[in-house]
């Protein structure tokens, strides 16, 4: 087949479907203007306020619009999620209580319409107004929703023991695994005893987090701090240790605490030991910068060099290499040390960067570890290692 000749196909092919695309926009214009006929007045000169930028006015005209034609229902509910995403929350309250005035409205769109409502105030900073909403859809179609927004409420309030009922009532009802939730949940509750000082309470939701989840890395961190703080050093260091034995990932977050701890006893020995045999299964910062602060102070510069030197090796990172450079400066006749300060400095905004922890969910960076992410508001989302360190695994 010539160029000719495919022409000569191709043209009355195109012809075909610029015919069939008019006749097909023909058909839904008159569907829309069929459609549009049984749409109230006001339903378009709200439209109409909402295109020149008169929200009030068109929450007005559409109002009045589903007082006569159910059909414009699902519009509310589009408009109100719209003025409450952008921030205009007594708008989307108006819209969603219009509905809920509505005599004739159908059970599922009243329950939908409070718990839009219930959002409304959550978002506007009305927490006792929102949980009365959500508290009221228990039972309802939207029960298994109300409920994750309670949760959120009793989260942001730092009501722990609710969050907990909350929790365990999604696990009944929606079958939510919960577990990890309400593990952190004991733990926060743990944490606030042993800051008061009371340790059987403490001892009693750190066995809950236990139970809740066999594995909770922070329950064992929090065993851990509430042996030492009722002078059970050794039952401290076994807490902190098994969580080691668990995953070696874990001792990054406990390091300190048990280099600390070991010293307390005066076993400052084996306390390096066991963060050493730590480092040689997994290459780990936090646990590399103690060591090498402990073997400087045992063993002298050469020696904290030659174990930065090693680690750097086996795993390159431009973290290692700014405590590596450190050591080396620490050596450094004081003049050559001020010529070179400029290497320190450029180094030190890299790493400052690199150095932070990372949410797995919405990537919040932070200089601290979180057990709940403040940009998302997830739990155990923060690996417990250092953004350059995540990098290189992945
Ligand atoms: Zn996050």
């Amino acid at each position: 087949m010539d160029a000719q000749q495919l022409l000569l196909l191709a043209v009355p092919a195109a012809f075909i479907a610029f015919g069939l695309g008019w006749l097909a926009a023909r058909v839904d214009i008159k569907h829309l203007i069929e459609g549009s006929k049984s749409l109230p007045r006001s339903y378009f000169r709200g439209l109409n306020f909402l295109l020149n930028e008169q929200p009030d006015r068109a929450i007005d005209s559409f109002i009045e619009a589903v007082q006569g034609d159910p059909e414009t229902v699902e519009l509310h509910f589009t408009l109100g999620a719209m003025f409450r995403r952008r921030g205009e929350t007594e708008r989307a309250i108006r819209i969603h209580q219009s509905l809920l005035d509505r005599a004739d409205l159908a059970q599922a769109d009243r329950d939908k319409a409070l718990l839009e409502l219930g959002r409304d105030f959550l978002k506007a900073g009305m927490f006792d107004r929102a949980e009365d909403a959500f508290q009221k859809l228990r039972g309802s179609s939207v029960e298994a929703e109300a409920l994750r927004d309670l949760l959120d409420i009793f989260e942001i309030e730092k009501e722990w023991v609710k969050a907990i009922d909350c929790a365990r009532e999604l696990e009944m009802r929606a079958g939510a695994d919960m577990t990890g939730r309400i593990a952190h949940y004991h733990c926060e509750l743990a944490q606030f005893a042993i800051m008061q000082s009371r340790f059987d309470e403490a001892g009693r939701e750190i066995s809950a987090a236990f139970a809740a989840m066999r594995h909770s890395v922070r329950a064992g961190i929090l065993a851990g701090e509430l042996a030492l703080a009722a002078g059970d050093v050794e039952d401290a260091i076994a807490a902190w240790a098994a969580l080691g034995r668990q995953n070696p990932h874990h001792v990054a977050l406990v390091a300190e605490k048990l280099m600390a701890a070991y010293k307390r006893l005066g076993r400052d020995d084996d306390g390096l030991r066991m963060l050493e045999g730590s480092l040689a299964q997994s290459a780990s910062y936090d646990v590399l910068v103690i060591v090498a602060r402990e073997t400087l102070a045992r063993e002298g510069a050469d020696a904290a060099f030659a174990l930065l030197l090693r680690e750097l090796r086996r795993s390159p990172t431009l973290i290692g290499l700014e405590q590596l450079v450190q050591a080396r400066f620490a050596q450094m006749p004081a003049d050559l040390a001020g010529e070179l300060d400029i290497v320190k400095t450029l180094l030190h905004h890299q790493t400052r960067r690199l150095s932070r922890y990372v949410c797995t969910r919405c990537g919040f960076k932070s200089s601290r570890h979180h057990w709940h992410c403040p940009g998302c508001r997830n739990w155990d989302s923060y690996p417990p290692r250092r953004a350059e360190e995540l990098d290189i695994t992945s």
